[in-house]
């Protein structure tokens, strides 16, 4: 969608760039002439991306951080200053979630998912504004999820850290502006990724019931996420600031009285189109 060339001399921090999503957008970006900087805990899930940027001839640097831990992303985004000169663009993408009735949600499983989803995202956030402003340059993009608007039953965790990244993309997005960081988020509907896979729908029964509640009837391929995530760092999007693209084949949108089903299998008492 974007013109060869539209990262160039940018430098792009994405957290978890090495798998699901994040791999996708760190290859898109790569592709456009990013230096990308793939950050998450564990060294081993950047291997594909760095075998990849070697055979493509992408900079890409890996790096291990935990984002729940702020004093770490503050020397991660120095050590990118110091390294690259600039951090142009932040992909906040990491995250966790596990599927767990409210009633059995242990306070350890919500306070994991909260620090990572939604306290990871503002230390992240910060560190990269701050350096952001002294340049006066910045963009950044949220990944959050359609329940964070509409709530979901089995995700209470991860449905009010996506929700407060969501308030936090419009509050960061009104406060920051004047200093030349433009903050938008990406919402996508279900799509198949390593992590999702595991926790979300970890039966073929449980696969094919989030297929069936998805309108369009298939998963979100990353590919098409990540375009969305791509649009709104580039130039293309620089009037764009504290909104939300959701990508979701319709998921965020209520069945109604028929379920879901499509016209023609809705039964009527008795026919009459008058
Ligand atoms: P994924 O492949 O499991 O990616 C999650 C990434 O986050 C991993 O690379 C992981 O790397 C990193 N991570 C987890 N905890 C971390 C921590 N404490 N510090 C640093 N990095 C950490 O999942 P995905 O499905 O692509 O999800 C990507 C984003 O899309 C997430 O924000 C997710 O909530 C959102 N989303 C996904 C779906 C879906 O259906 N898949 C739907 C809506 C929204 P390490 O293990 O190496 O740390």
């Amino acid at each position: 969608m974007l013109a060869p060339g539209t990262f160039d001399g940018r430098t792009v921090l994405i957290t978890g760039g090495g798998t699901g999503l994040g791999l996708e957008c760190s290859r898109k970006f790569a592709t456009l002439g990013a230096t990308v900087v793939c950050a998450s805990r564990s060294l081993e899930h950047h291997a594909t991306l760095l075998g990849e940027a070697e055979e493509n001839g992408w900079t890409v640097t890996s790096r291990a951080v935990d984002v729940r831990e702020a004093k770490d992303v503050r020397e991660l985004v120095a050590e990118i200053v110091d390294l690259h000169g600039s951090l142009d663009v932040l992909v906040n993408n990491a995250a966790g979630n596990f599927i767990r009735p409210s009633l059995k949600l242990a306070p350890k499983g919500w306070r994991t998912v909260i620090d990572i989803a939604l306290n990871g995202v503002f230390y992240c956030s910060q560190a990269a504004g701050r350096v952001m402003a002294e340049a006066g340059f910045g963009r950044i993009v949220n990944i959050v999820a359609p329940y964070a608007e509409t709530g979901m039953p089995g995700v209470a965790h991860s449905a009010s850290a996506k929700a407060g990244v969501l308030a936090l993309t419009k509050t960061l997005a009104a406060e920051w502006a004047g200093l030349g960081i433009r903050v938008n988020a990406v919402s996508p509907g279900p799509f198949k990724s390593r992590g999702a896979a595991e926790r979300l729908w970890p039966t073929e029964a449980m696969e094919d019931a989030v297929r069936e509640s998805i309108p369009v009837k298939r998963f979100g391929h990353t590919d098409e996420v990540a375009d969305a995530v791509l649009y709104l760092a580039a130039p293309d999007a620089d009037f764009v600031n504290g909104c939300c693209l959701t990508i979701d084949g319709g998921w965020r949108l209520p069945t109604g009285l028929t379920g879901g089903l499509p016209a023609d299998k809705v039964a009527r008492r008795k026919d009459n189109d008058d």
